[in-house]
């Protein structure tokens, strides 16, 4: 009795070892990623510039991607995506001449996008409410105050009246907005003749009243910029596995909105960045042996343009993907402190989304990670959906059924609330079971999504998106 109890002690003993060697092997991956190091790198890329692929600081911001990939022993590759017509904003200056009393108003303005060099001039303010209706003669030779987007159309009427210089800004419902500016570009084109200024909601009402009351408003502005060519650089790096099927780990490295782009996406880069540092590290020290897959570690030069001509450059190796987990926008979220992993309505997703789901309810609430996690359905506008069947269909490529999902803590500027889709609900969602309430960022695409009031406030969502991506890789790649 007493051998055949030792024997089943020693059973015992031998699968709860076996069985516990895949939570401990998560827990010293999770123990590893590292806060400190996920904020200094946005700090780092936010210092750069707005990283446009094809420009000086997107060239630095690619380097510095490289550096690092290097310097952690990973074989490391740059690419020159395709010729692009890129833009630079060199320098800019507005401030209100007259009255005396709004000298050095502006707070947060920013230089839309494409916008040309101008010297520095004076002119009037006017105030057009709407988009229709613009008179000639009232905006010949001044400065325009708009509250709302102004479209490529409208843009083009406003100069055609002689306008000199378009100030915009737009109201918010969410408090989005109100001291900073939401950036928005002008017609990517080098024939753009008179700069539009981005401004914030504040700024614009306290003109807008000034000149409704009959005041006499005059502006002076300048600005220095380049347009012209650029290749994109997209840096790729790879933990070499056994087999040539491979996971991709990206994000893209460029601000879109042109703006500081810390949360939208220096957060996610840093995701990047830290997961390939954590899991190499792993397989060097041999904790870890060599993956059963490989895994590329990937930033993107410029959104949807550099994975677009990643999936033309690559076609044949296509089928080689086993999925593609895509970060943008992990570094702050207004409302929840909530991982997304996107995409559940798309049946190819369905196993990555499975693993993904089941690592959200493993570890939601634990110390270190986060408080609600979920997946929900496609929203589209971001890089993932390039490697999905619509898009490889309009890019004439075979759909290869690539599962490709997003990671994120927030998107877009307003909450919303999206329909779960059908058999999704997860434990580890505390809200609505019918329905996913999407967090949003209040500075996103704007002057002030710089790290202080995203990336530093709330370090910790980052640290979660690269912990569930290299759980779950842990799961899927070895
Ligand atoms: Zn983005």
């Amino acid at each position: 009795v007493k051998k055949f109890a030792s024997t089943v002690i020693l059973l015992v003993f031998v699968f709860s070892s076996l069985s516990n060697t895949q939570p401990r092997l998560e827990k010293a991956f999770a123990s590893k990623v590292s806060e400190g190091r996920l904020r200094q790198t946005v700090r780092d890329l936010v210092k750069l510039g707005n990283r446009l692929g094809g420009t000086k600081s997107g060239d630095m911001s690619a380097s510095y991607v490289m550096k690092k990939m290097k310097s952690y022993g990973l074989k490391t590759t740059l690419v020159d995506d395709p010729v692009r017509l890129v833009y630079e904003n060199l320098g800019w200056t507005l401030d209100v001449v007259e009255p005396r009393g709004l000298r050095g108003l502006f707070k947060n303005a920013w230089l839309a996008g494409f916008s040309p060099s101008v010297t520095p001039r004076t002119a009037r303010l006017v105030f057009i409410g709407q988009p229709d209706g613009v008179k000639a003669e009232a905006v010949e030779s001044a400065a325009v105050l708009v509250p709302y987007i102004v479209s490529s159309e409208h843009y083009r009427e406003l100069v055609e009246a002689g306008a000199v210089c378009i100030l915009s800004y737009f109201p918010n419902e969410f408090g989005s907005y109100t001291n900073w500016a939401l950036i928005n570009d002008l017609p990517a084109s080098k024939d753009n003749s008179i700069p539009l200024f981005n401004i914030s909601l504040n700024n614009g009402e306290r003109l807008r009243k000034q000149l409704q009351a009959d005041k006499k408003v005059v502006l002076k502005f300048s600005a220095k910029t380049t347009i012209g060519t650029g290749q994109p650089k997209t840096v790729i790096a790879t933990l070499l596995g056994a087999s040539p099927e491979h996971f991709l780990v990206c994000a893209h490295g460029d601000s879109d909105s042109g703006g500081p782009g810390a949360d939208d996406n220096g957060s996610g880069v840093a995701g990047v960045i830290e997961l390939a540092r954590v899991m190499n590290s792993l397989v060097v020290s041999k904790a870890l042996p060599k993956p059963k897959k490989s895994i590329k570690f990937v930033v993107w030069g410029s959104e949807y343009f550099s994975a677009e001509s990643y999936v033309k450059r690559n076609v044949i190796d296509l089928e080689n993907i086993a999925g593609v987990l895509n970060y943008d926008e992990i570094g702050t979220g207004k409302t929840r402190d909530c991982l997304y992993f996107e995409g559940n309505d798309i049946p190819q997703n369905h196993h990555l989304m499975n693993i993904l789901q089941k690592v959200g309810e493993d570890y939601v609430g634990k110390k270190g990670f986060w408080r609600e996690s979920t997946t929900n359905p496609s929203q589209g506008g971001t890089d993932s959906y390039v490697f999905l069947q619509n898009y490889l269909d309009k890019l004439s490529l075979p759909d290869t059924r690539i599962p490709s999902v997003t990671i994120y803590t927030a998107a877009w500027n307003v909450p919303k609330a999206l329909l779960q889709t059908d058999g999704w609900l997860s434990t580890a969602w505390k809200g609505h079971p019918d329905s996913v309430n999407i967090d949003y960022s209040p500075y996103y695409h704007s002057s002030l999504d710089v790290p202080e009031t995203t990336t530093e406030k709330e370090p910790y969502n980052m640290t979660w998106a690269v912990k569930a991506v290299g759980i779950a890789l842990l799961r899927l790649a070895w």
